[in-house]
């Protein structure tokens, strides 16, 4: 197996669910005791998300740069950032390091083009859903995406922030969550990325009325087949 590098903290409660992910799919496939071979790097998110709101995006930048560096001098093969916002400092990344960083939305317009799926809703922090660094991405893949609604992008973000990120997922968001969805299935949207690495936390991805791509697993998913030398 190749060893992968976790940047993540961004949030704790999503990077928990990559971490969950990629051994039980490790076990399963390999069997017996068998683990991920992996190097979690967990960031304290408090000053990470004062800087995304006061637009340091440059310190920021700085930071995952030796985050990855540091990874990579520990043994890390390859990188997975567990946070699409902090994609818009991919770029950071590859520069800093020689080793293969797995994009997010290059996984995701992946996983859409295997079931013919070609138009989506985004949802995610303010900062995925307004910019354009997740959105270009996707489109460059051919993947089209519905324009942003104002007070759902809000709402989205609110619950990220003032609870996702801590480990709260509340029932009442998950009731706005399914209406969101509803909503959008009624004005003939045909399938939502939750493009965001905690939205599952309050997203039955099973039971929605649209196809569901949820980038922590599709994303979890990509590092577990790179793991296993299978990309
Ligand atoms: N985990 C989040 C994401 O996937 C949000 C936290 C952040 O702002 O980094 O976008």
């Amino acid at each position: 197996m190749r060893k992968l590098g976790l940047i993540g903290g961004m949030s704790w409660a999503s990077t928990a669910i990559y971490y969950e992910k990629i051994n039980r799919g490790v076990r399963q496939r390999l069997g017996g005791r068998h683990s991920a071979p992996l190097i979690i790097e967990s960031l304290d998110f408090e000053p990470i998300a004062n800087a995304q709101s006061n637009g340091e995006w440059d310190v920021l930048g700085d930071q995952l740069a030796e985050s990855a560096r540091r990874l990579a001098g520990a043994g890390a093969e390859g990188l997975v950032l567990c946070s699409n916002t902090m994609h818009k400092l991919y770029d950071y990344l590859t520069d800093a390091v020689d080793i293969p960083v797995l994009h997010v939305g290059d996984v995701t317009a992946a996983a859409m083009h295997a079931v013919n799926i070609s138009r989506a809703a985004l949802f995610g922090t303010r900062f995925t859903m307004s910019e354009g660094f997740l959105r270009d991405r996707l489109k460059s893949h051919g993947i089209e995406l519905a324009i942003p609604d104002p007070d759902r992008m809000a709402e989205i973000d609110r619950i990220i922030f003032d609870e996702l990120v801590m480990g709260e997922a509340r029932v009442e968001s998950k009731r706005t969550m399914k209406t969101f969805i509803t909503n959008l299935e009624k004005a003939g949207n045909e399938a939502v990325i939750l493009g965001c690495t905690e939205l599952v936390m309050v997203v039955n991805t099973s039971s929605a009325v649209l196809p569901i791509f949820d980038t922590t697993s599709l994303h979890a998913d990509a590092a577990l087949e790179w793991i296993l030398g299978a990309d």
